[in-house]
């Protein structure tokens, strides 16, 4: 079978990542626990910042969000090499700019994920991953931004929501650990 992975919150816990270096660089200390209610797919209004201002942090930040240490969530690694072994095809389809692509599957890579050659796909906006998704007859597509999942609720591609504070209004199958997978695919 053919499986679709979004990379950023789904596969890898970027936000939580980036809202530590926050801390750091705007030498502050925000409790994890509003991190963890947050809302939004967005993490700077805790720290006071204008949506301008926040996205301004982020890309000042991104090559230190992007390709230092970002842990992958608990058996993402795992799932994935577990999944290619057992002859299925494991893509990403990630909205991260095409300038970042190369380095993100290399990226990837080191940390242990599985990349065959072909299946990385970056550089899209979120309302365009259906058409490469469709193109590629995935069975199934894992994200957790609602605005790229509800575009493929009409879509033969069986879709999972990673979950999050930010998703719950996403009425659609979810996974909350990647340890279930295993028991999805037996269903
Ligand atoms: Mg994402």
């Amino acid at each position: 079978m053919k499986f679709g992975f979004d990379i950023d919150d789904t596969l890898i816990n970027l936000r939580e990542y980036a809202f530590g270096l926050y801390n750091k660089k705007l030498q502050k200390n925000i409790d994890l626990e509003i991190f963890k209610a947050l809302k939004t797919v967005e993490i700077h209004h805790p720290f006071g910042l204008q949506d301008v201002e926040g996205k301004e942090l982020w890309n000042s930040l991104r090559e230190e969000i992007y390709f230092t240490d970002c842990p992958p969530f608990p058996m993402a690694v795992e799932t994935l090499n577990e999944l290619v072994k057992s002859g299925h095809d494991v893509y990403y389809i990630t909205a991260r700019n095409k300038e970042f692509g190369e380095r993100t599957k290399e990226w990837m890579q080191r940390q242990g994920f599985p990349m065959q050659e072909g299946h990385f796909y970056c550089g899209m906006e979120d309302h365009e991953k259906i058409h490469i998704i469709k193109k590629l007859e995935l069975d199934f597509y894992f994200d957790d931004k609602p605005q790229v999942v509800e575009t493929l609720a009409d879509t033969v591609v069986q879709v999972y929501v990673k979950d999050h504070p930010y998703n719950q209004e996403v009425k659609m199958n979810r996974l909350k650990d990647w340890s279930e997978l295993a028991s999805i695919l037996k269903k």
